[in-house]
């Protein structure tokens, strides 16, 4: 299994030490082409807006949207946001991948950035706790149907899937703690076994 981590800007390499922790094959994402040869793709936290310019820069936009028909998508933060359909307070035009609508750095500037301990609800019967890093986070305002709220903070959803795409309004990167990103890992093979 490869796995791709789109390294555009941001903070991408806690994303392929976490990976190469668990044992996984990574490479880093800058073209369609190397895009192609991914099992499944991470979209670090960052600067979403900087990432979508980059984006539309490199003419990578229409290659996302075709990866993500087929192939697992986790983005965390900036990366949720460009996974979002719409941008709350915005003019900015997300991926449309996730039927969320979010709101950018919602939770407060830099300074205000914090740590939680929220509750994971992966799988029935399997609940954990998990301690979040939110920086400059967005908040999900809206989700429709197809979305699965996998965790909350005070009443919103903060990780979320719809299908075979998975999404973190905070930074699983940053803890140690692989839980999310193995459940991630086993969407993937899931994948590739269906
Ligand atoms: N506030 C950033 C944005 O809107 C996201 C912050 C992050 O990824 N930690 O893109």
């Amino acid at each position: 299994m490869l796995v791709g981590v789109l390294a555009l800007q941001g903070d991408f390499a806690k994303h392929e030490d976490m990976l190469r922790s668990l044992g996984i094959q990574v490479c880093q994402v800058r073209t369609p082409q190397e895009l192609e040869g991914c099992d499944a793709l991470i979209i670090p936290g960052g600067e979403s807006t900087v990432m979508l310019r980059q984006l539309d820069f490199i003419k990578m936009k229409e290659a996302l949207q075709d990866f993500a028909q087929e192939r697992p998508l986790f983005g965390t933060c900036a990366g949720l946001i460009l996974m979002s359909s719409s941008v709350q307070l915005s003019t900015m035009k997300p991926l449309g991948l996730l039927d969320i609508t979010v709101e950018r750095n919602a939770y407060g500037r830099q300074v205000e950035s914090f740590q939680a301990s929220v509750g994971l609800h992966l799988a029935s019967g399997h609940d954990k706790i998990f301690h979040a890093f939110f920086i400059r986070a967005p908040r999900i305002r809206a989700n429709g149907e197809e979305v699965k709220v996998l965790a909350s903070y005070q009443g919103e959803p903060i990780l979320v899937r719809q299908g075979h795409l998975l999404g973190a309004s905070f930074h699983p990167e940053l803890t140690g703690d692989p839980t999310i990103h193995q459940y991630f890992l086993e969407m993937v093979r899931e994948k590739k076994r269906a």
